[in-house]
């Protein structure tokens, strides 16, 4: 799957590109159901970040040399591809560290434009911290205050017609993840953009889980703004997208401070660069938007909608599998009335999520046991933790085979079988 032209669906074969998943952990093959947390990385993104450190690394903008002018180049068409791959504009996107460094931007930026004192910043109760944690930092400081759509404990989804109360109680922004990293859920983010549109609210999408595992097109979605973490999308890790909607984007003030920010600056004062240039002060991380660039690449030569559905074959059986065992509790939407995405926890009767999954890394298997960034909804859910699996392209139906010996083999551990 080196190249970039689209061949028949094939996880064994995917898998091949992943020099890391060809490992064996405790004397056993690897198996990787971790890839929420962060994706495995195919060769093409690893190479093309060596590539460009043995041929062109230097630093970008500023030079008229031979390789500024080629890591240049490289870096502004990654930012030309991510915009394609998000269905936007190259001056929409702005290179970040991640998606928690996305929602500070637009929490520090957005405070200055529509904040204050009563203000309402709408989100949900499945936000991951990073999109719970900036804004109670800038509610603080600005007087805003911060209202959850609640989330239906027995189905994971979010209350609709609460939301649309909320809404119309007026909003100034709304900022919900597209989906859950805990749940599963996937959102009903283009109806929540329209909401938010109608109650005159900026709209932001935490697409941390979903930019690598379906197309997400932000003219569809109508959001305002988006980010994401490059890392959990087969890129590098420290590079991430912000997408901002173009007079909306330039519209905001700076946040950091620095070289490539600024157009001008005197002893007594500056002026600021246009965006994207204006949010990215000082040198960027080129080789992350190059391995980014190489990763954007590979996922749509594999095919956005084939990755979809192939989570929710994987997920769908491993709910089965999981709700096979007596006692078994699954998080999120557990039937045909909501999607779920390739992200499914689990609570065993009894038995602590790390204690899971300690005992399913010594049978090779990578898990998730703990809150997930998601200490309010685990409060909610009322348990301290859940173990999570999380599926992508190249996990296959061997996969849930291990996953159903580790679960069994603990129960029986634990004589809860
Ligand atoms: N939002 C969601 C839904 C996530 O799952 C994560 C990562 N677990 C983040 C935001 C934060 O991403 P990062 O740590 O890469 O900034």
């Amino acid at each position: 799957m080196q190249s970039n032209q689209a061949k028949p669906f094939s996880a064994y074969q995917l898998r091949e590109d992943f020099p890391a998943l060809a490992q064996s952990v405790n004397g056993v093959p690897l198996v990787y159901l971790d890839s929420a947390a962060t994706s495995q990385k195919p060769r093409s993104v690893i190479q093309s970040i060596c590539r460009y450190y043995e041929n062109d690394n230097a630093n970008v903008h500023r030079g008229v040399h031979a390789l500024s002018e080629r890591a240049t180049a490289a870096y502004e068409n990654a930012r030309g591809r991510a915009a394609k791959f998000f269905g936007a504009e190259a001056q929409e996107i702005v290179f970040t560290r991640g998606a928690t460094e996305g929602v500070n931007l637009l929490a520090n930026t957005l405070k200055k434009r529509v904040l204050g004192e009563g203000k309402t910043i709408l989100l949900t109760e499945m936000e991951h911290h990073s999109n719970i944690v900036p804004w109670q930092m800038v509610a603080q400081e600005t007087g805003a205050v911060i209202r959850y759509i609640p989330v239906v404990p027995e189905t994971g989804m979010l209350d609709e017609d609460e939301a649309k109360r909320l809404f119309a109680g007026g909003v100034a922004i709304f900022s919900c993840t597209h989906i859950s990293n805990t749940l599963g859920t996937v959102n009903p983010v283009q109806s929540l953009c329209a909401w938010a549109r109608e109650a005159g609210a900026v709209s932001i999408i935490d697409a941390a889980q979903s930019a690598g595992h379906r197309k997400v097109d932000v003219r569809e979605i109508g959001c305002d703004f988006l980010v994401c973490s490059g890392h959990k999308m087969c890129g590098p890790m420290g590079v991430g997208v912000l997408y901002g909607e173009g007079s909306l984007l330039q519209d905001l003030p700076p946040w950091q401070g620095g070289g490539e920010m600024i157009s001008r600056v005197t002893y007594e004062g500056s002026t600021w660069n246009k965006a994207p240039h204006k949010f990215e002060a000082g040198t960027p991380n080129v080789e992350g938007a190059i391995g980014l660039h190489a990763a954007m690449d590979y996922l749509d030569a594999v095919g956005r909608e084939e990755i979809r559905l192939h989570d929710a074959l994987l997920v769908r059986e491993a709910m089965g599998v999981l709700s096979s065992f007596p006692g078994v509790r699954i998080f999120g939407p557990v039937d045909e009335s909501g999607e779920h995405a390739g992200v499914v926890s689990f609570a065993l009767p009894g038995i602590h999520a790390h204690d899971v999954v300690t005992l399913a890394d010594s049978h090779g298997i990578a898990l998730r046991g703990g809150h997930h960034c998601n200490q309010p909804l685990m409060k909610k859910l009322g348990v301290p933790a859940t173990a999570r699996a999380s599926f992508y392209f190249y996990n296959t139906e061997e996969d849930v085979e291990a996953l159903r010996c580790s679960v069994e083999k603990i129960m029986r551990m634990f004589s809860k079988l």
